[in-house]
């Protein structure tokens, strides 16, 4: 049983043979390449933090399948602690990273298959969940980082799967052998596709029977023959080859890297296979798993709130406004919307609730309110920190003028705040909130867990309407309804 620490963490990544493009260019070493550093670096610290004494605590747990102590990111929720202990895990390395560290999607798909598995199995008579836990064990042993990965193509969104002219735009059987199966198609915007272990597989949405090839969950490491990565285009993604300040995060970078993950005739075995066919589970796996990522929201996207009002807070001090009422007063609305979303992640943990399988559940219900505040509290913080920053947020000149012994000078000079404070501090802080306000990264807050019109239909489905309904006509004498009466 080994913890990795970041430094193997990347020694690991090293030894695997995935199928890699970015930008026409096949890649041979995602640790190496500077378009992927910061992803491997923000993922890095999740294996760190999980062996410093300050976050340990938080960033690790206590194996239920083995006893041993384990990376809180391949553990199975056992109850509202373990739950509470997640979102704060979160914001403590969103705290660090100003970043997504990607690893948690991974970790929402197994405690989703848990559960289900053991559903499946009590109602079919298969043995699915007694793969999934030796699979478990297997990911706890080692420490690796499966990716999650349920978004398919879907292609005609009118059209269900078994509908769609071509097959593979969602992922599908294509044949049943004896000792596993045989599966196409492909999943987009994977969460640190490219420099995870793994991936685990999971339906896109609720199924019908004539959808049973495409209700299938398992996994298969990241160079399984067939598999084929296409990472995606970021906002400012040529900066990162730059190497400049620019940049604004270049340790981390502004968002998790997002790839296409690409599965042509991939042969999965028997023992990674975690559903095939059983249709009527994949809206319920789906419905967990979202839960799960958007009880997240709130505290990673807390934790990079933090790290942006301290930005802002820096900068208006470097620019002589910081004791400004109306900025004093955007900065208190900042914290106050990131506070909101924490609170709403911190609630849907204590409302959980254990499943059959044994392992917690967060509050559905409870969960798509945070995801759907987080949709709308980050934009908004993000215009606050826009509207103090001022219009140097597009305008700013690059490093390379910067440091120009011709025109050098002329930055320096012109870009600089209050005297005391160096003009690079300014450009830093600015190039900072521009990295985490400005494309990608907001984009993200929309549409990552899902889009907001996926939590308003869950909203809706859970939002007991019916009851609602019934307290409003018993007060209005609507019908013949029992009163308390006090
Ligand atoms: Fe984790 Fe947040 Fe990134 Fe999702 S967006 S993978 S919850 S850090
Ligand atoms: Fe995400």
């Amino acid at each position: 049983m080994t913890q990795m620490n970041g430094k193997q963490y990347r020694e690991s990544l090293k030894k695997l043979k995935p199928v890699i493009y970015y930008m026409g260019e096949k890649i041979e070493d995602v640790t190496a390449h500077p378009a992927f550093k910061p992803h491997v670096n923000a993922a890095a610290l999740t294996y760190e933090m999980a062996l410093a004494p300050e976050f340990e605590e938080l960033c690790s747990a206590k194996s239920h399948l083995t006893g041993e102590k384990i990376n809180r990111f391949t553990h199975i929720h056992q109850n509202h602690d373990d739950l509470i202990k997640k979102v704060k895990m979160l914001r403590a390395i969103g705290q660090q990273t100003g970043s997504c560290f990607q690893r948690c999607v991974g970790l929402d798909g197994m405690n989703a298959a848990y559960s289900i598995t053991y559903d499946i199995d009590k109602k079919t008579g298969t043995n699915y969940h007694e793969r999934l836990k030796n699979w478990l064990k297997m990911i706890q042993s080692k420490d690796l980082m499966p990716s999650g990965a349920m978004t398919d193509p879907k292609g005609d969104r009118s059209l269900s799967p078994s509908q769609q002219k071509d097959p593979d735009l969602y992922v599908h059987v294509v044949e049943r052998k004896k000792d596993g199966i045989i599966v196409s198609g492909a999943k987009a915007h994977i969460t640190g596709a490219v420099n995870s272990h793994g991936h685990l597989f999971m339906p896109t949405s609720a199924m019908k029977a004539e959808d049973k090839d495409y209700a299938v969950c398992f996994y298969a490491p990241i160079d399984a023959p067939g598999m084929v990565h296409i990472f995606g285009r970021q906002s400012n993604d040529t900066r990162k080859c730059e190497c400049s300040m620019d940049q604004g995060n270049a340790e981390y970078g502004c968002v998790g890297g997002e790839a296409l993950i690409v599965l042509d005739n991939v042969f999965i075995p028997n023992e990674h296979v975690f559903m095939c066919g059983e249709w009527e589970f994949a809206g319920e796996l789906v419905e967990r798993f979202a839960t799960f990522h958007r009880q997240n929201y709130g505290g990673c996207k807390g934790g990079l709130a933090d790290v942006l009002v301290g930005a802002v807070y820096a900068l208006a001090q470097a620019q002589g406004t910081s004791k400004a009422s109306h900025v004093k007063d955007k900065i208190a609305e900042m914290i106050h919307l990131a506070e909101t979303i924490y609170c709403c992640s911190i609630a849907c943990s204590c409302q959980g609730f254990a499943q059959p399988a044994g392992s917690f559940q967060a509050d559905p219900l409870l969960a798509n309110i945070t995801k759907l505040n987080v949709t709308r509290n980050v934009y908004e913080i993000a215009r606050l920190a826009h509207d103090i920053t001022g219009g140097l947020l597009a305008t700013m000149p690059s490093e390379f003028d910067f440091r120009d012994p011709a025109v050098g000078k002329w930055v320096e000079k012109y870009m600089k705040g209050v005297s005391d404070v160096p003009a690079e501090t300014r450009i830093r802080l600015i190039r900072l909130i521009d990295a985490m306000t400005c494309g990608t990264a907001l984009a993200e807050s929309m549409h990552g867990a899902g889009s907001p019109q996926a939590q308003k239909i869950m909203i809706e489905r859970r939002g007991n309407l019916e009851r609602k309904k019934k307290l409003a006509e018993k007060l209005a004498r609507v019908g013949d309804q029992p009163f308390y009466v006090c």
